[in-house]
């Protein structure tokens, strides 16, 4: 950061608070203390009557052209589902419906975690936004494995088809060092 947004000084610096045990940007002007901490994605997996999933090629970058399941930031104000929710009109223009907790997973070196829902599609709505050039329903053995944008998005894909059908399904924790897919 350049400047302290509470008294505007340039003059900042990076040290570990009194009481804390991680460093932070300090204003030393002002004192004030500035906390960055991990960002929180939430979205869905969002299948239909065929059993297919929802995924949405991505109009932005990173990993342009590649597809996702639908998710994004979540925002102040909002619960996880609800932003889940959200994002999943958002980008594919689908309403749902049972939403479930799938999975989390964590991405330390860019500081983020995922928070995932598997949900029903709630009637056929599905379309392209600014946000994704394609929206499209894949069977398992359509999905374009080779093309998913992430490598977390296809642990997401997997985990849903592993454990297909099974009674009890666990929510499923992943840790993943590399953004990009596999
Ligand atoms: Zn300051």
């Amino acid at each position: 950061m350049n400047f302290c947004s509470t008294c505007g000084s340039s003059d900042i610096h990076l040290a570990v608070p009194e009481g804390d045990t991680f460093e932070r940007h300090v204003c030393s002007s002002c004192a004030a203390v500035f906390y960055s901490n991990p960002k929180m994605i939430v979205g869905c997996l969002v299948t239909d009557e065929a059993g297919r999933v929802l995924l949405c090629k991505r109009a932005i970058e990173p990993r342009y052209g590649l597809w996702n399941l639908p998710c994004g930031f979540l925002e102040n104000g909002e619960t996880v589902e609800q932003g889940a929710l959200r994002e999943t009109w958002e980008e594919a223009l689908v309403k749902v419906t049972t939403p479930r907790l799938h999975c989390i997973y964590n991405i330390p070196k860019v500081d983020q975690v995922y928070i995932i829902y598997a949900a029903q599609l709630l009637h056929r709505s599905e379309g392209t936004t600014t946000e994704s050039l394609e929206v499209e329903f894949f069977h398992r053995q359509d999905i374009p494995w080779k093309d998913i944008a992430f490598t977390s998005t296809t642990f997401a894909l997997e985990k849903h088809f592993e454990f297909l059908g099974k009674e009890a399904v666990p929510v499923h924790v992943g840790t993943f060092h590399n953004f990009a897919a596999r």
